[in-house]
């Protein structure tokens, strides 16, 4: 063999053995980037608050996707009963169905969030414009009955790419995850419910829930009960958007 020939062989391998670690960072990178449009925690495309840094055992509920003729006036009722304020991130088209519902959320001391116009899952599809139109949509909506401007996003089905991450920027808006999902639009068994969400309680976490779901009334009062005997407090979030 001649020395030609070993430079040349030695060369292909080296190529073949770069080309190889190259592929796998790339499926790396592009598991990684899939993972992180699906978790919002991961805050990679926009910076979420998740989670409030407390030591405290202090916990936060979010309702999304209403409001709902059908469940979110018993929710609204067992939180007024309880003295507890939530977060309501609501989709643009359901406030204007039920504007009585955005009314009471606000007059009631909750706070109130743009959750999208349509919620449609297309929309993680669409160009940044797009999803802006939806965003500024979602708000007019919002805006007429309340009369004043909204300030919190959540993501639909907590997904964020750069385009969503663009829009949100524009309409400087500020993003609230979540870090314990309930799962209440998938699971059917109320004890199995309240025991997931308790199993995750830890200080500062916000809790995503739905009050469009039957379910989520069905074991709201209980929900709350579980916690408080945990050594919990629902409070708040307003106070703690500007901390964190
Ligand atoms: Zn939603």
């Amino acid at each position: 063999m001649t020395l030609m020939e070993i430079i040349i062989i030695f060369t292909l391998k080296l190529l073949t053995e770069l080309v190889l670690m190259f592929s796998v960072l790339l499926v790396f990178i592009i598991i990684y980037l899939i993972y992180c449009i699906f978790s919002i925690q991961h805050s990679l495309f926009i910076r979420s608050l998740c989670r409030v840094k407390t030591t405290e055992k202090i916990v936060f509920l979010s309702f999304d996707d209403g409001p709902s003729s059908q469940f979110t006036a018993e929710i609204l009722d067992e939180l007024k009963r309880r003295d507890i304020k939530a977060v309501f991130f609501c989709i643009g088209n359901h406030a204007e169905s039920s504007p009585g519902l955005v009314k009471r959320i606000v007059e009631e001391g909750h706070l109130i969030g743009n959750h999208t116009y349509s919620h449609d899952w297309a929309l993680t599809l669409k160009s940044s414009h797009e999803f802006e139109n939806e965003l500024e949509k979602a708000e007019t909506a919002i805006k007429s009955i309340i009369g004043r401007e909204v300030n919190l996003f959540r993501p639909p089905f907590g997904v964020t790419n750069p385009s969503i991450a663009k829009a949100v920027k524009k309409r400087n808006l500020l993003s609230i995850g979540w870090d314990i999902r309930s799962l209440d639009t998938v699971i059917t068994d109320p004890d199995k419910l309240r025991r997931r969400i308790i199993r995750k309680l830890r200080p500062g976490s916000i809790i995503l829930l739905h009050d469009n779901r039957c379910i989520t009334s069905l074991i709201l009062s209980e929900l709350i009960d579980d916690i408080e005997s945990n050594g919990y407090k629902i409070v708040p979030l307003k106070p703690y958007l500007s901390l964190n």
